[in-house]
């Protein structure tokens, strides 16, 4: 994002508790890939917006997200889910410690597997948020689909991955596979039949779909 624009943005964002500065000291520190702010602040507003009453979260790192989440509706109950130990034991650690643990669930696993377990249980949710591996979102969304709730909306993070996404001439042995996954994602979502994409140029990069009645 133009430079100028983004500094003005951060400038006039929302005042921020101290617990919310601390989260993301914690994140910079440990290199974790946490929303940043315009991006939680929008996904924030959102939330405000549409007052979910159960959301879903698959990618929880640090708790960070779904604390931000439960900071923009209270009444929201949040279920969110994170494969690596490190990860889960401090997000653990974070929501028990913002006194959470009673809104915030999070379960600790695979989301491949995760999500059929949920969708066994008939478990249904009026915000899935898709923010974990980033070759695999189309088997998140696919896997999610069923766990939507009618008037539901699905919201992926980072789908034009640091601008790379829309740069046709973007070449980098090393993320080049991801960006063509990520690509092919939009593509394929934007083209999805029972669903309306918007993708905004917000963070890294946000699509918002909403199932079609
Ligand atoms: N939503 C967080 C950031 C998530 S970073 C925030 O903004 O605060 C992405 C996380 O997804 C990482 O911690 C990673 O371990 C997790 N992840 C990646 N693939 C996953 C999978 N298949 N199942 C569960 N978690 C996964
Ligand atoms: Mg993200």
């Amino acid at each position: 994002m133009d430079e100028l624009l983004n500094n003005y943005l951060v400038k006039h964002l929302p005042h921020t508790e101290d617990w919310v500065k601390d989260l993301e000291k914690q994140a910079k520190i440990d290199h974790v890939p946490i929303m940043d702010p315009i991006g939680i602040n929008f996904l924030m507003q959102l939330i405000r917006l549409h007052k979910p009453h159960k959301i879903l979260e698959i990618g929880s790192a640090i708790g960070y997200s779904a604390l931000r989440m439960s900071e923009a509706n209270p009444s929201s109950k949040i279920t969110t889910i994170e494969r690596d130990d490190n990860r889960f034991e401090q997000a653990v650690q974070n929501i028990k410690l913002l006194n959470k643990d009673n809104t915030i669930e999070i379960i600790h696993g695979d989301a491949l597997e995760v999500l059929i377990e949920l969708a066994d249980n008939g478990d249904q949710y009026d915000c899935i948020f898709i923010d974990a591996a980033k070759g695999q979102y189309m088997r998140f969304f696919e896997l999610s689909q069923p766990l939507l709730a009618e008037n539901g909306l699905i919201v992926t993070d980072n789908v034009l991955f640091k601008g790379h996404v829309y740069d046709p001439n973007f070449e980098h042995p090393r993320h080049k596979k991801m960006v063509e996954k990520i690509r092919a994602y939009n593509e394929w979502l934007v083209n999805h039949p029972d669903y309306i994409t918007t993708i905004l140029p917000i963070g890294d990069g946000v699509a918002i779909s909403v199932k079609k009645s």
